[in-house]
C-alpha cells in the first residue's frame, strides 16, 4: 500500500486514558507505513520518544513543565497551546516535503475538527469510550434521551442496551456541576458524528455487535479496537510490549517479582486508574475489606492518594499485600498469579481485561465507569459489580463478599470461562483479516484516494 506519503497528526488529551489508546493506534498506523506526528506538551515528551524507525514523532507544543491542576483546566490549557502552535507545524511539514493531511483528534476535543478544516486537512474524530456510552451520549447531546433523577427513576434506552438505572448511566447525566468542561465535552463528542471524516471507535465488533449497527445507521463508524499492544494479542508488531508511555513511574519489577512468588490466580489486582479519588471513609473500607477477604492482593494507590491509607494497614498486612504507586498493568493482568481485577471500570482498563482474559469486580466511581461495569456484568459477563450503601459508601463486607465470590466461588469460574472467550475473540479482531484490521486498512485506503 503506497501509505507511505501519508502524514497524520494526533492530537489527543494528555491523560494517561486517552494517551495510550491513540499512541497504539498511531502505532498500527506506523506499522504500516504512515507517518505519524503526535502533538504533546512538554511534561510528556521527556517519557516519550521517537517510534518505528522515526515514523512516530512526538512534536512538543509547550515549555511549562507543570501542567494546570484540574482536569477541567487542564482541557483549556491544551487547547490554548495546540491553537498556538499548529500553523507552525502546518508549514513546518510543508517546508519538510512530507505535509500533513489528515488530524485524528481526541473526539473529546471538537474543536480540532474545526482546527483541521481551517487549516485545509481533514478530520478523524477518535472515541476513546465505548460505543455504548458514545450513543448514548449522542442521544443525549440530540435531545432524544431525557433523564429525570426522581426516585425509581429509569431511563428508557433503544432496546439493544440493557435496562439502566441511575447508577447505570454515565455520571455526567446526574451531575453537570462537579466538572462542567468534562461533562459538556463529553455529551458534545456527539457533534463530530455530523463533522468528522471519518469516526473511530476503541472497540470491537464483535464485542458491541448490536450497538454498533444501531449507530451505523446515524453514521459511518470504523471499530479499530482493542487498542492493546501487539504482543499481547495478535503479535503483529515486533517489540510492542507496552504503551510506551507513563505519567506515572511504574514499580515494575518490585511488582513482577512479587507476583513470580505467588501461586497461580491467587492475586486480586486492586487499581482505579489514573485520576479517580476515593473519599478518605471508602479508602479505609477498601483496605480492610481487602484484609478480611484473607487473598494476597497487588494494590496500586498513586501517591496523590497515599494519606488515605489507613495508617496501620501496611504493617498489618505486609504478609499478604504489595500497594504501589503505579505498576505496569498489562504485565500484571497478564501474569498467571492474578486472579481477578478489582476496577474502577475504566474504558482501557476494561478492554484490558476482556483482552487478557481476566474476571473483574467493578467498583466504579463516575464519568462513563457505571455504565462499563453494567456490560460488564450483564452484558459480557466477566465480572460483578459491588453495591453501595445509601451513603454510597461501598462497605469492607461487601468488598469482601465480591472478592470472594470471584476468587473462590462457582461464578468465578463462569465469569473467567467468559472472559477467556472475549479474549479469543479480541485477539481475532486485531488478528490479519479480523474487523479491527480491515476496518484500519480501509481507512488507510481512503486516507490515500
Ligand atoms: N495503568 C497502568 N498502571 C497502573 C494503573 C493504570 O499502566 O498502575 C494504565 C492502564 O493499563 C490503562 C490506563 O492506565 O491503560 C488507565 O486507563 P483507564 O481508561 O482504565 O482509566 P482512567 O485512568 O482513564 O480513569
Amino acid at each position: 500500500m503506497s501509505s507511505k506519503a501519508q502524514h497524520v497528526v494526533v492530537i489527543s488529551v494528555p491523560v494517561q486514558g486517552h494517551i495510550n489508546p491513540m499512541l497504539q493506534f498511531s502505532k498500527r498506523l506506523a506499522s504500516k507505513g504512515v507517518r505519524v506526528t503526535i502533538l504533546a506538551p512538554a511534561y510528556l515528551t521527556t517519557s516519550l520518544q521517537t517510534m518505528y524507525g522515526g515514523l512516530i514523532q512526538i512534536e512538543c507544543i509547550s515549555e511549562d513543565d507543570k501542567p494546570p491542576h484540574g482536569i477541567d483546566e487542564l482541557l483549556e490549557w491544551f487547547e490554548t497551546i495546540v491553537f498556538r502552535s499548529f500553523r507552525n507545524l502546518v508549514d513546518k511539514m510543508e517546508g519538510s516535503g512530507c505535509p500533513l493531511k489528515v488530524v485524528v483528534y481526541d473526539a473529546v476535543l471538537p474543536w480540532a475538527q474545526d482546527l483541521a478544516q481551517n487549516h485545509g486537512l481533514k478530520g478523524a474524530a477518535f472515541f476513546t469510550q465505548s460505543c455504548a456510552v458514545c450513543g448514548m451520549y449522542y442521544l443525549m447531546y440530540s435531545g432524544k434521551l431525557k433523564v429525570s433523577t426522581t426516585e425509581n427513576s429509569s431511563v428508557s434506552l433503544p432496546s439493544i442496551m440493557p435496562v439502566m438505572g441511575l447508577q447505570d448511566l454515565p455520571s455526567f447525566f446526574i451531575d453537570t456541576q462537579s466538572y462542567p468542561s468534562l461533562s459538556k465535552i463529553s455529551i458534545n463528542q456527539s457533534m463530530n458524528f455530523q463533522k468528522a471524516e471519518w469516526l473511530l471507535f476503541n472497540s470491537f465488533d464483535n464485542l458491541e455487535k448490536e450497538v454498533v449497527e444501531w449507530i451505523s445507521h446515524e453514521a459511518a463508524i470504523k471499530t479499530i479496537g482493542p487498542t492493546i499492544p501487539s504482543m499481547y494479542l495478535d503479535k503483529g508488531l515486533k517489540d510492542d510490549k507496552d504503551y510506551g508511555m507513563s505519567l506515572f513511574k511504574p514499580n515494575s519489577e518490585s511488582c513482577i517479582k512479587w507476583l513470580d512468588s505467588r501461586e497461580t490466580s491467587s492475586v486480586v489486582y486492586v487499581s482505579f486508574g489514573s485520576l479517580a479519588s476515593l473519599g478518605e471513609k471508602q479508602m479505609e473500607e477498601l483496605a480492610w475489606g481487602l484484609m478480611r477477604s484473607n487473598c494476597y492482593f497487588l494494590w496500586v494507590v498513586r501517591t496523590s492518594e497515599d494519606s488515605k491509607v489507613p495508617k496501620d494497614f501496611k504493617s498489618k498486612t505486609s504478609e499478604k499485600g504489595l500497594i504501589v504507586n503505579w505498576c505496569p498493568q498489562l504485565d500484571v493482568l497478564a501474569h498467571p498469579a492474578t486472579g481477578c481485577f478489582m476496577t474502577h471500570c475504566g474504558w482501557n482498563s476494561t478492554l484490558e481485561a476482556l483482552s487478557l482474559g481476566v474476571p473483574m469486580v467493578g467498583m466504579p466511581q463516575w464519568s462513563d465507569q457505571p455504565t462499563n461495569a453494567k456490560y460488564i456484568m450483564d452484558v459480557w459477563e466477566t465480572g460483578i459489580r459491588v453495591k453501595g450503601g445509601e451513603d454510597g459508601i461501598v462497605t469492607r463486607e461487601e468488598i469482601e463478599g465480591c472478592i470472594r465470590e470471584v476468587m473462590f466461588g462457582e461464578k468465578g469460574n463462569i465469569l473467567k470461562n467468559n472472559a477467556l472467550k472475549w479474549r479469543e475473540l479480541a485477539k481475532e479482531a486485531v488478528d490479519e483479516g479480523g474487523t479491527t484490521d480491515k476496518n484500519i486498512d480501509e481507512f488507510l485506503s481512503q486516507l490515500i484516494k
